[in-house]
């Protein structure tokens, strides 16, 4: 059987901030070759350990404008008064070579993505153990000032209302479980593609093999027949 064309899936990895998401990106990254990121374009200041064009491309208002009338984003949205957008060439470039890609995006800029690539999308939500977990977490990244935790904990109640909108929901209790399944969910979602290869391209190939060999048996026993008349 010659090679199989692959193309990658595109798994949007959604949850509020300070549910570990970020943590499991990387983690995915790290194990996975063929998985790349998708870097997105941001108007928020970068945060101490943040490199530019590597967790973000940082630009100010008016350079996110121009990208984005020059259509060079996928989608876009505001989050928590930054907006952040999807840069669409790295995507269709890395879709195309069979790469897969993973987005670290909000729910708006997941259901985009379904939208404009329905078959080779994947919605991952991850949900924190409890509420108290998800503010400890928040406070212990200490990252940003106290005012921007407490406005992420209240937007983080908004983005998880939106998690029956994802094929696939994950409470992250434990970063190595919680990361053992987002594994297991990159294995079935690329096994579920392969399958679809192999249906439309093996399965009816095999069919017809198989109706081509039942056609020579009974040529066969017809002519066994005909020089063998019996008693
Ligand atoms: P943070 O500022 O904590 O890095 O990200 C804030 C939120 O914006 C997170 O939920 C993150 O996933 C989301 N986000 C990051 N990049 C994008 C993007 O390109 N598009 C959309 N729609 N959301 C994004």
């Amino acid at each position: 059987m010659s090679p199989l064309p692959k193309r990658g899936i595109l798994l949007a990895l959604c949850s509020p901030s300070g549910a570990g998401k970020s943590t499991l990106a990387r983690a995915l990254l790290r194990s996975d070759t063929n998985i790349r990121p998708s870097i997105s374009m941001t108007t928020r200041p970068p945060r101490p350990s943040e490199v530019n064009g590597k967790d973000y491309h940082f630009v100010d208002r008016a350079g996110f404008q121009r990208a984005l009338d020059a259509g060079l984003l996928l989608e876009w949205a505001e989050v928590h008064g930054n907006l952040y957008g999807t840069p669409l060439e790295p995507v269709r470039e890395l879709i195309e070579t069979g790469r897969d890609v993973v987005f670290d995006i909000d729910w708006q800029g997941a259901a985009v993505i379904q939208r404009a690539y329905p078959d080779d999308y994947v919605g991952v939500f991850v949900l924190p153990p409890s509420a108290e977990h998800l503010r400890s977490r928040l406070q212990t990244r200490a990252e940003d000032a106290p005012d921007v935790i407490a406005q992420r904990l209240k937007n983080a109640r908004d983005e998880i209302s939106h998690w029956r909108e994802f094929q696939h929901v994950i409470v992250n209790d434990d970063v190595d479980r919680c990361f053992a399944r987002l594994t297991a969910v990159v294995y079935v979602e690329r096994v579920k593609r392969l399958h679809t290869l192999v249906v439309e391209q093996f399965a009816p190939k095999l069919l017809d093999d198989i109706d081509r060999l039942v056609e020579e048996i009974a040529i066969g026993l017809e002519l066994e027949a005909g020089t063998n008349p019996g008693p």
